[in-house]
């Protein structure tokens, strides 16, 4: 452990060599780790850590080695299962592995299968939860994922399978008629037919939604539109992955909850957004 950062109250748990931590790093911004994750980072012999983490969390673990794990550059992406037996080899050579993984490692992360063979081999494992990128994500950009006046419940969705086509075996008429709130992981890339599949299903071409690229980093971008435009105005924006996509009214409560824009000095655009014409909290 480096001595130099001071200590975190309170009793912690020990990274025992021959462990593997599978942890959450939260959507980018640092500050957005729990405090379980940097208890791992400052005990880790080895960190392993994904295309999506910001390397300026690596910071916390200068004692260790980091590997990285993800796509870059063109390369393919390293394979699961190569990641997972890595994993593996490192626990059985009596390594402290940290095991970092973009926002929550078991929402639309392969967490569940990497923690699975690490049990499978007789590793021990325990699991850090992280901010996913559709909650913490949508709040940096002033977007709550539920809002009384707006939801009761919140779909999470993926945009790819694992060949990387839009997830056939997803029922989008389902999913449209599911819940008010609809949050779409890995969209990008299927946009046009996820949206006209929305569409289809009944939800209204004028309903709000939000792009939200490169949420809680310093290149966080929102572009807001609508369902019949999302895919149209993505492809005229240029902006590119990763992004999560918020389909419902919920995307509205950004004109009065932008929080950072309000940092900036700028007015809040709508006080009452959802036109409720009283406080926001009278029932
Ligand atoms: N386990 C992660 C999700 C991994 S899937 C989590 O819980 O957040 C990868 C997808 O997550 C991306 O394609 C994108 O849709 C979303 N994502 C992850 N980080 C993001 C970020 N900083 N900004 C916007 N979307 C992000």
């Amino acid at each position: 452990m480096d001595e130099s950062l001071p200590p975190i109250a309170g009793t912690w748990p020990v990274l025992e060599p021959g462990w593997v931590w599978l942890c959450g790093a939260g959507p980018g911004d640092p500050g957005l780790l729990t405090l379980h994750a940097l208890n791992g980072l400052r005990q880790a012999d080895v960190v392993i850590y994904d295309a999506l983490v910001q390397e300026s969390i690596l910071d916390w673990a200068p004692q260790a080695e980091h590997i990285y794990a993800g796509k870059r550059g063109g390369k393919p992406s390293a394979k699961q299962r190569d990641i997972s037996l890595r994993l593996v080899d490192l626990a059985r050579e009596g390594k402290r592995v940290l095991r970092l993984k973009g926002g929550d490692p078991f929402v639309f992360g392969r967490g569940g299968e990497e923690a699975q063979t690490l049990i499978q081999h007789g590793v021990n494992v325990r699991i850090i939860p992280g901010i996913s990128a559709g909650i913490g994500g949508l709040a940096y950009a002033g977007i709550p994922v539920t809002h009384r006046d707006v939801n009761q419940s919140v779909t999470f969705v993926t945009g790819h399978d694992q060949s990387g086509a839009t997830p056939q075996s997803l029922d989008w008429d389902a999913i449209a008629k599911g819940s008010q709130v609809l949050v779409i992981y890995m969209g990008m890339k299927h946009v046009e037919q996820i949206s006209a599949s929305l569409l289809a299903a009944g939800r209204p071409a004028d309903e709000p939604c939000a792009v939200v690229y490169s949420a809680t980093t310093p290149d966080e971008k929102v572009l807001e539109t609508t369902l019949g435009r999302m895919a149209a105005d993505i492809a005229a924006s240029g902006l590119e992955p990763p992004a999560i996509l918020c389909v419902g009214r919920s995307v509205l409560m950004r004109q009065v909850l932008d929080w950072q824009a309000l940092a900036r000095g700028e007015v809040p655009r709508n006080l009452d957004p959802l036109g409720r014409g009283r406080p926001a909290e009278a029932s």
